[in-house]
């Protein structure tokens, strides 16, 4: 199994001189097994220049999965733009944590109505269907065994661990650290106390988290802020890479991966976060590489960089 960085940016896209080198598109990865099958993880932005490699690669048309952490711009945003979708034939099945799988198909839809987007979903030749995935309940797409995972973000989201191919790698994104209660289906302002349910739900869905990655090779994780800026924006829903390394040091997982930089983040500042938490992961054994757009990264073994 191999897994491929389309879009590695938090929040917005910024393409431009200053990202040239770790890029400006938003979340999207692919994952590919040794007998070809595809997994997509996340639509923002840079799953449009997927969904072209895609159609330039397919014989028919293809029948792809889609799974979501949740539906943040960053996170859909690429899916009106996916070629695929405008291949007569074509399946495209979205999985997602939500209530009920017609609710993702009415958010899916809204982003395509016609305020918004020329093509509403219901015209797309594509045939859309929309699946709604539960932490800790596994299931299995082709090559890939596939089990969520609760996050710790504003409304919502899920991680998702991928066995495939005698491996695993893990999609941990988004996230806050779990201090402070984010996951909640309202906004909360911060200032509010924890209770003792809150503390304990908390601590659930942090041990949670760390059995479900326990031992997996590759971790791709929410390192969005760092510590001086997280510290300013506490609820804001993500991780700074040392809190990523702490729950991968637990997990007892060989690599971790920074992702979702913050959009502040030029390449020269990329650059001093990738040398500074290599060092630090190599103080704790975790081997720490930070994503950059086009980056392929075989998963198990000894994988190195392509
Ligand atoms: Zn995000
Ligand atoms: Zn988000």
């Amino acid at each position: 199994m191999q897994i491929t960085f389309w879009g590695v940016r938090g929040s917005y896209p910024v393409p431009g001189a200053a990202t040239v080198r770790y890029g400006g598109q938003t979340s999207c990865v692919e994952a590919r097994s040794a007998g070809g099958d595809c997994l997509i993880v996340d639509a923002g932005t840079g799953m449009r220049a997927l969904g072209n490699k895609l159609v330039r690669e397919a014989n028919a048309p293809m029948h792809h999965h889609v799974l979501l952490s949740h539906v943040h711009w960053d996170h859909i945003q690429g899916l009106p733009f996916f070629s695929p979708a405008y291949v007569p034939g074509t399946k495209i099945s979205v999985y997602a944590l939500l209530t009920a799988a017609d609710e993702l198909h009415q958010v899916i839809g809204g982003i395509t109505r016609h305020e918004f987007f020329p093509m509403p979903l219901e015209a797309v030749p594509a045939q859309f269907e929309f699946h709604q995935v539960e932490p800790g309940v596994d299931f299995t797409l082709g090559a890939f065994h596939i089990t969520p995972i609760a996050l710790n973000h504003p409304f919502g989201s899920v991680g998702y661990r991928i066995d495939c191919d005698g491996s695993s790698w893990a999609y941990v994104s988004d996230t806050a650290p779990f201090t402070e209660v984010l996951h909640k289906q309202h906004f909360l302002s911060g200032v509010e106390q924890l209770s003792d349910d809150d503390r304990v739900a908390l601590a659930a869905m942090r041990e949670a988290l760390v059995r479900r990655l326990a031992g997996v090779d590759t971790v791709v994780y929410d390192t969005h802020f760092l510590p001086d800026e997280y510290a300013r924006f506490p609820h804001y829903g993500h991780s700074t890479p040392d809190q990523a390394l702490e729950i991968c040091a637990e997990a007892k997982v060989r690599r971790l991966v920074l992702y979702h930089h913050a959009p502040s983040h030029g390449d020269e500042q990329m650059d001093r976060i990738a040398a500074d938490y290599l060092g630090k992961g190599a103080a704790v054994g975790i081997d720490v590489l930070t994503s950059f757009e086009g980056m392929t990264l075989p998963i198990g073994d000894e994988g190195t960089l392509i």
